[in-house]
């Protein structure tokens, strides 16, 4: 005989007993995208069982560093040169084979270009709707993710057997490394070769600062820097903080600089504790990807710029003038 609230209590620990959560891991083989903690706390969130897969072609030492994590139950590694690249095309049925073998009732990724192109897959090989870009948890079948740019939030319940979702990192603390000891397992054998796609190459930025998904501070600019030399400005302001460098689309799109720099809607989504914009109108398509900056500074000669009703901190200025002038004061 149970009371009423610990009856409750012991139905919901029942369910939650039976909810598993297979997180795919991104990693280079080596170490793991710090995304990859991320989508881990979204998974400890909904609760339950927690399982990762490590597909790649060496992962063992990305397989060792998320097995250190707290609260995993098993880390499932699978190692084949079908996985070099990391392509969608043979991910897709070591995912689905592991399904079926384990029968998770969640399937996470991070929402980055990587979870982007295998998850929807999956979801299709599923037949179940893929749950995109979520910012929230609210119980183990409602989420909460972004629509229209950003502009409002949605809350929705997924009535599939199977939640197929992808997470957006910025929206979720990393989960620690430390404290955990997971089995780490073999994933099921199979042919994952596929003709569908092949790797070829890929030539990948080096750069010594920090990465823009998880950079503290962050310098971005806009259409208003007039060229890419003048970026320059925004590297030496940059080294003085520590801080990574981004852009607006216009500033990608004029050639500038490159579209890995990119933030907002179409580029990449970030939550720095500094993000000054330089020189950037504040379109919506723009907000979309800084506005959860912790602090957010404008500089931009235009009073009436949409982006100063989102700063904490605005400066009516020429940026040629203001950002040299901050950089020496530093
Ligand atoms: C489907 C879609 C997706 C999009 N995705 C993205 C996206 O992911 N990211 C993104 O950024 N945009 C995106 N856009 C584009 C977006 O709508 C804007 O066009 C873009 O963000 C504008 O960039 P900007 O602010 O650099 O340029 P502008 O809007 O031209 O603003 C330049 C600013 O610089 C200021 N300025 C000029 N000279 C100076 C000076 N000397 N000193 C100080 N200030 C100065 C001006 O006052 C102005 O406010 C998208 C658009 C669409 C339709």
């Amino acid at each position: 005989m149970f009371t009423q609230p610990s009856r409750h209590l012991f139905l919901s620990n029942q369910i939650r007993r039976l909810q598993s959560t297979l997180v795919i891991a991104e990693h280079n083989n080596e170490a793991l995208s710090a995304v990859t903690q991320n989508t881990l706390s979204a998974a400890k969130k909904i609760g339950g069982d927690v399982s990762v897969l490590v597909a790649g072609t060496k992962c063992g030492p990305a397989a060792e560093k998320i097995a250190k994590a707290g609260g995993i139950s098993k880390v499932l590694v699978a190692e084949s040169d079908a996985f070099k690249g990391f392509t969608a095309e043979s991910l897709t049925p070591l995912i689905i084979a592991t399904q079926k073998q384990f029968k998770f009732t969640h399937i996470l990724a991070p929402a980055t270009a990587f979870g982007k192109a295998v998850l929807p897959r999956v979801a299709a090989k599923l037949d179940v709707s893929p749950i995109t870009d979520i910012i929230g948890v609210k119980d183990a079948n409602t989420f909460v993710r972004t629509i229209y740019a950003g502009n409002a939030i949605l809350t929705l319940e997924a009535k599939d057997p199977i939640k197929v979702i992808t997470v957006r990192g910025t929206a979720f603390p990393p989960e620690p490394l430390e404290g955990g000891s997971a089995a780490v397992e073999k994933a099921p054998d199979g042919d994952y070769k596929t003709d569908l796609t092949e790797f070829v190459s890929q030539e990948l930025t080096k750069s010594d600062r920090p990465e823009l998904t998880s950079a503290k501070n962050i310098v971005s600019g806009g259409r208003g820097l007039k060229s890419g030399d003048n970026f320059k400005l925004l590297y030496d302001l940059a080294d003085k903080l520590n801080a990574a460098v981004g852009a607006s689309r216009a500033a990608v799109d004029a050639g500038f600089v490159p579209n890995d720099l990119q933030i907002g809607q179409t580029g990449k989504i970030v939550a720095p504790d500094l993000y000054i914009a330089v020189g950037i109108s504040g379109a919506i398509q723009h907000l979309a990807g800084m506005k959860d900056s912790k602090t957010i500074v404008a500089i931009n000669k235009d009073p009436e710029a949409p982006i100063f009703q989102v700063s904490d901190y605005g400066l009516v200025a020429d940026l040629f003038k203001a950002v040299p002038e901050l950089t020496s004061k530093l």
